[in-house]
């Protein structure tokens, strides 16, 4: 089983090139933001919790993410021939829960997809995602700003962890939808 992690920070780009790579390669993409919002959806109380938390910009806590992201991973499926993870792991501590999950299960990351993008860029496409998708977090400039401060000060530091286990593999996320994923293809296929 391949197990790729889809890196960057909000509006990088990374659940629309999820999408992609989960189907070309028959991979099951696993979205930490897309379950908290079924969760919010739902009412649940992991969803009234997540729910505050997501609409001022800052994470849910390690606890509740790892648990959400262990359940889908050990839930052995047959029919696919990988893991997309994407927005996890976003703190240090998610990342070492998560290096022990696949361990307990015989597997491993196989590579740090990373979409590198400027603030700037990332700014205006979550405004312009604002519009389509309506989300809460998209839709004020403060929160937008506090989630890419916390992008840098917690999410950051993980390139350097991955670094060292010589899995961070860089892409530019500037490029168009299509010239994107034909670079993320190539480190694919290369593995
Ligand atoms: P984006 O990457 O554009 O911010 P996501 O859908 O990945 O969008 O995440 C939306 C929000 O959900 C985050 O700002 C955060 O509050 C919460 N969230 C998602 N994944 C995690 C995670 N791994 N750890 C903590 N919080 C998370």
């Amino acid at each position: 089983m391949k197990y790729y992690i889809i890196f960057g920070p909000p509006g990088a780009g990374k659940g629309t090139q999820s999408v992609l790579i989960a189907k070309k390669y028959n991979f099951k993409h696993i979205s930490t933001g897309a379950l908290l919002r079924q969760e919010i959806e739902k009412r649940s109380e992991i969803g009234i919790i997540a729910k505050a938390v997501i609409e001022k910009g800052e994470f849910v806590s390690d606890d509740i993410v790892i648990e959400m992201v262990r359940k889908v991973l050990c839930n052995n499926e047959d029919s696919i021939k990988g893991y997309i993870l994407d927005g996890f792991p976003r703190t240090l501590n998610q990342a070492v829960e998560l290096d022990k999950v696949l361990e307990s299960l015989g597997e491993k990351i196989s590579a740090v997809l990373a979409l590198v993008t400027d603030d700037e860029v990332n700014i205006r496409r979550i405004q312009h995602r604002a519009n389509i998708e309506g989300r809460k977090d998209d839709a004020d400039f403060d929160t937008i700003r506090n989630r890419i401060r916390t992008y840098h000060k917690v999410t950051e530091p993980l390139i350097t962890y991955y670094k060292s286990q010589k899995k961070y593999k860089p892409v530019s996320g500037e490029l168009s939808v299509e010239e994107n994923f034909r670079d993320i293809c190539k480190i694919i296929d290369s593995e």
